[in-house]
């Protein structure tokens, strides 16, 4: 056994689908989900011989606003090209995707990693490396166990059944610089991640439904002095669609490298899948290399060209990000980081926010108080319009003064008729000041804020 101690080296590959109304390179319709299978398709998405593919304009800009909220570059040039492999997922034998010309490159995005120890945040910058556009595969439903196929009333002990709804759905795939360090970083990184094609309002990005998918690419790296070592291998861990699989497969997958390094074995570059039964990764293959793949250009699509007018154009339609609308909140409704974190999540709960706050200004009533009922009372925004809200603060903030007469009226009257709780209380019986409290209470006919109020009749009985 070595002591070598090891670096995390871990780069991500993700997959987003599109909302887009039609899929990449047909007419069909790409919300396939919950349809009935093979309803949504043609030839084109079929793969038949002779059909011809059409890009989808729509797709080509919502990819191009996704590399320009990650900070990438926009070649005025860039084009498709044939991946092909051999699956029967992929009718045509081929994938439509993207090679060496991108639709975008050289992004970045920023995260705030927590520090424990520290009990601050760090910034750490994460490099994209590219952002490309490519065709979703077809769906394969395995089915096991002697079970009665549906085609012919034949009986076959394990069948697979193909949908091609999902084949040809615009596919976005977004890939790191193998910049991150540990499996807290690659969440946060896709939390954020997720959250923007969310705010672009360009995919829904549900994991559930296989809108949002994960590649990690792992591999460790010796701490020494040489500080560009070369690491002869990576495994990457296919298509993953939960953030805490993804953390729990990097987290297994790191030790179980660390492992191999520790008996000087190098761990074998492949692709492992996530086995969430048995809470470990599996080797499902070795791993293909660019070469494989026989890339070429695609020569049914033109290369796409654009003008510096038209990046110009879809830059414009980008509107405030969530780091940008975060940042906004703290500096103009004077918030700290925690709350204008949780109220920018989401662009809904930050308009519901801003609404309610600009109703709220009218009232008297405070950006920082609707903070902490939108936040605490976990208010159901589908179901409270902002103007009600409003009026809910409003009205318990009348009722929580303690200031008016009938309330003093109150206080005396029962003081006066409990002659005996007043004793008690004084001779050190806090239960009697509770009983006197909850008198009142249930004189007074406004709700009202038990904890003032006691602190009121305490300071009167002294
Ligand atoms: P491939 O051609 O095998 O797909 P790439 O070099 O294109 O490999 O990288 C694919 C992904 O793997 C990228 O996200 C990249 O950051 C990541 N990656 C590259 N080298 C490593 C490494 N040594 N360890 C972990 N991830 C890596
Ligand atoms: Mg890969
Ligand atoms: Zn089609």
């Amino acid at each position: 056994m070595n002591k070598t101690k090891y670096q995390p080296v871990i780069g991500l590959e993700v997959h987003v689908e599109l909302k887009t109304k039609s899929k990449m390179f047909c007419g069909c319709s790409a919300q396939y989900f919950g349809k009935e299978p093979n309803t949504h398709v043609c030839p084109v998405c079929l793969g038949l011989p002779g059909a011809l593919p059409v890009p989808n304009n729509k797709a080509m800009e919502w990819c191009v606003m996704i590399g320009l909220a990650l900070n990438c570059k926009i070649p005025l040039v860039s084009k498709f090209d044939r991946k092909n492999y051999f699956y029967p997922d992929l009718p045509k034998g081929y994938q439509i995707s993207q090679y060496d010309e991108p639709i975008a490159r050289n992004g970045s995005l920023k995260l705030k990693i927590k520090n424990e120890k520290l009990k601050n945040n760090l910034e750490k910058t994460i490099r994209i490396r590219r952002v490309h556009l490519e065709e979703d595969t077809a769906k394969l439903i395995h089915q096991f166990g002697n079970q009665k196929s549906k085609i012919k009333n034949q009986k076959y002990e394990e069948f697979s059944l193909i949908d091609f709804n999902r084949s040809g759905v615009p596919l976005v795939e977004i890939v790191s610089e193998p910049d991150f360090e540990s499996a807290l970083e690659v969440v946060e990184y896709l939390k954020k991640l997720q959250q923007i094609v969310r705010y672009l309002d360009v995919s829904n990005a549900d994991m559930e439904k296989g809108e949002m998918r994960l590649e990690p690419n792992i591999s460790l790296r010796e701490i020494s002095n040489v500080k560009f070592q070369i690491i002869n291998y990576k495994v990457e861990v296919k298509n993953i669609n939960s953030f805490r699989f993804v953390e729990k497969a990097i987290d297994y997958e790191l030790k179980r490298q660390e492992e191999l390094l520790k008996r000087e074995e190098t761990p074998v570059q492949e692709t492992r899948g996530w086995d969430e039964n048995k809470q470990k990764t599996i080797s499902q293959r070795s791993k293909e290399e660019a070469h494989d793949y026989r890339y070429f250009p695609e020569p049914d699509i033109p290369p796409v060209h654009w003008t510096g007018n038209q990046i110009s154009n879809i830059k414009n339609q980008i509107e405030e990000l969530p780091s940008e609308k975060l940042e906004r909140f703290k500096k103009e409704y004077g918030l700290n980081d925690y709350d204008a974190e949780i109220l920018t999540r989401d662009k809904t709960t930050a308009d519901y926010f801003e609404e309610a706050v600009k109703i709220g200004a009218g009232h008297m009533i405070a950006p920082k108080q609707i903070a902490n009922v939108v936040i605490n009372k976990k208010i159901d925004i589908s179901s409270t319009l902002p103007a009600h809200l409003i009026t809910q603060i409003a009205s318990s903030k009348q009722t929580a003064t303690l200031s008016d007469e009938a309330l003093e009226k109150i206080i005396t009257q029962i003081v006066d008729e409990n002659p005996k709780a007043v004793e008690d209380y004084k001779k050190g019986k806090s239960n009697a000041l509770m009983f006197l409290v909850g008198q009142v209470i249930r004189k007074y006919p406004k709700k009202i804020d038990a904890g003032g109020l006691r602190e009121r009749m305490e300071k009167m009985l002294q």
